[in-house]
């Protein structure tokens, strides 16, 4: 299977040819590129940065190298080491990326949760999206998603 390495350069060369398949697609169907196109492929680009180098499926791993771009973090994801066995559904396409965006959601919110419960904080947790703000949140989805999709498929393609 490709080490962390060889993950990173087939997510380079993916998020490439993403890249161009979106332009050609969206150029076709606008003819022009909006300014709300580009904010949404920069939104895409940055998700994709970091869904490849902190949120890849290899967290499932005791020693991984996504673990040490954490830093000090990097104990966040000792938990989900530890239920999470290696191949299993963290490698999963459409579950993987999805158990670890709801256990950093569950780590970022439940001490706000928590804090705002016992009155220490008062901020309005809540999100009310318009139609601008599904565009973005689907694009951070995209965004993180497919570089777990290429991983998984990097390492059936190559396993063994
Ligand atoms: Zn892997």
């Amino acid at each position: 299977m490709p080490n962390w390495r060889a993950h990173n350069k087939i997510n380079f060369v993916m998020y490439f040819i993403c890249l161009a398949i979106i332009l050609i697609f969206f150029h076709r169907l606008e003819k022009i590129i909006s300014p709300a196109l580009n904010i949404l492929l920069l939104i895409f680009t940055a998700s994709y940065i970091f869904s490849n180098y902190f949120l890849s499926p290899d967290l499932d791993l005791k020693k991984n190298e996504c673990k040490k771009n954490w830093g000090i973090f990097g104990f966040i994801w000792v938990p989900y080491t530890s239920v999470f066995k290696h191949r299993g559904i963290s490698h999963s396409i459409i579950f993987g990326p999805l158990t670890r965006i709801i256990y950093l959601l569950l780590i970022i919110l439940l001490p706000l949760i928590v804090l705002k419960k016992i009155g220490i904080l008062n901020i309005d947790i809540s999100i009310n999206l318009d139609s601008f703000g599904w565009k973005v949140l689907i694009t951070v989805i995209i965004g993180i998603y497919l570089p777990c999709l290429f991983h998984t498929l990097a390492d059936r393609i190559f396993h063994g």
